[in-house]
């Protein structure tokens, strides 16, 4: 990956006390090899590292700083510039209602991304009206109904026999009379660009006046994706880009060459199937994440969103005192479901962090967290709050009442009880899990 080889080319440079420009020139050959195999464009790779390396060879090698450190810095910052400097907002301002139109080739994640789009919106308290547009595949409208129908948010009932555009008008006018003060458009996508696709858009665009064009572009299409966002760009002039599938194994190069291709920022990154993973992008994580650091702050800050400061605070002091039970393991499941999934935390810690731990719990999948919280629901207040006193019968009890099997049932004992011994291990040391959770 682009990080691992940035961080060889940088371990070696660690090995020196200070830098030539011999030095730097090795290097930027390496960075410039690792951009091109991440699928950056060419161009770009050029002048990111023209750029570096003047940057590099024209300062004065500071004592207090590894020489190495100093060049992952300058690296840094070229690519925060590169990624766009610092994250931006939706442009939601004008005459309601607002109008945000999804473009993008068909697969890239427009439908999905609409509903996510959806639900940020709605939990920002705006009321947003969701509109499939895209006529020729039955399925699309189904999908996006599907969709809102999950979200609770108001939907159009688009027909395929209906011409886009009037759609578009009749939704405008149906969002005024339901109080909905956001238009998603969600567009149709072909394959590949074509003409007609494209004048299908432009006709949407001069009826709706959009405030936003979001062009939907898949990471994993690399140099594809910026070759489709500067097409579009011509045709549509974008406001922003939505970079999906970001949770694959994308190298990262699309997300490098869409910024400089259209010089227009990419707003939100797509993480995942679900409708919770779309996320604000920052230029300056994305590019810590790209030189291996881990996303720490996206960490925290998703920590911080979904766990109830009093809460947490509450359930460190337990973690101190042994009096964590069964009923603050279910707690903490909850907590943990509402950040997301374990893997796309665990991702965001540098060299995965000591959550790596908690893989001892079971499979933190959501079909299993539902059964362990059917399973936790069925238990007595008693037998929550102590453990030791759910013998054969009750669990057999336990199990009938939630559903479950026995061995269900032994197996969220297990975990709880492993996770105490883990807790007792981790206690009292700085930045454990406690101090996680709980945000210091
Ligand atoms: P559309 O044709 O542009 O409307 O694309 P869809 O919204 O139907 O998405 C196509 C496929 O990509 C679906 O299976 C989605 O679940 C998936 N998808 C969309 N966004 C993401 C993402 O950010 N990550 C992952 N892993 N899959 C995504
Ligand atoms: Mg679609």
């Amino acid at each position: 990956s682009l990080s691992q080889r940035l961080q060889d080319v940088f371990k070696n440079l660690r090995g020196h006390g200070t830098l030539t420009e011999e030095n730097i020139r090795e290097a930027m050959r390496e960075v410039r090899l690792a951009l091109l195999e991440a699928d950056v464009n060419f161009r770009v790779v050029k002048d990111f590292i023209a750029s570096v390396t003047e940057k590099a060879v024209g300062r004065e090698v500071l004592k207090s700083l590894a020489p190495g450190q100093q060049v992952i810095k300058i690296v840094h910052q070229e690519l925060v510039e590169l990624l766009g400097g610092s994250s931006v907002e939706l442009e939601l301002g004008g005459r309601k209602p607002v109008v945000i139109m999804m473009v993008g080739l068909q697969g890239s994640g427009k439908t999905t991304t609409s509903g996510k789009l959806a639900r940020r919106l709605q939990g920002e308290g705006k009321k947003p009206y969701l509109v499939p547009a895209d006529v020729y595949r039955p399925a699309a409208i189904d999908q996006l109904t599907v969709l809102a129908g999950e979200l609770e948010v108001p939907v159009h009932p688009s027909r395929t026999d209906q011409d886009p555009v009037d759609i578009c008008r009749q939704a405008v006018a149906r969002a005024g009379e339901l109080g909905c003060d956001i238009l998603l458009v969600d567009t149709a996508g072909r394959l590949h660009v074509d003409q007609e696709l494209m004048e299908e858009l432009s006709r949407i665009k001069t009826a709706l006046q959009p405030a936003e064009i979001l062009l939907v572009a898949d990471a994993m299409t690399g140099q594809d994706a910026v070759a489709v966002a500067d097409k579009f760009h011509q045709d549509l002039s974008l406001t922003g880009v939505v970079l999906t599938k970001l949770d694959g194994d994308a190298r990262g190069g699309a997300a490098l060459s869409i910024k400089k291709a259209t010089g227009r920022p990419i707003k939100f990154v797509g993480l995942g199937e679900g409708l919770d993973a779309l996320e604000v992008f920052h230029p300056d994580r994305m590019a810590s994440r790209i030189l291996g650091k881990g996303d720490v702050l996206s960490l925290i800050e998703k920590a911080e969103a979904a766990i109830d400061k009093e809460k947490a605070e509450d359930l460190n002091r337990k973690l101190r005192q042994d009096g964590f039970t069964l009923e603050d393991f279910l707690d903490q499941i909850k907590q943990v479901r509402k950040m997301g999934s374990l893997e796309q935390i665990m991702g965001m810690i540098p060299g995965m962090g000591r959550l790596k731990q908690l893989q001892n719990m079971p499979k933190p999948d959501e079909r299993e967290l539902t059964k362990v919280e059917a399973v936790i629901n069925s238990m007595t207040k008693k037998e929550r709050r102590n453990h030791a006193i759910i013998n054969a019968s009750r669990r057999a009890r336990i199990a009938k009442g939630s559903g479950t099997q026995v061995q269900d049932v032994n197996k969220v004992i297990k975990s709880y009880t492993e996770m105490l011994k883990m807790m007792k291990k981790m206690r009292g040391k700085p930045g454990g899990l406690g101090g996680l959770m709980g945000g210091g």
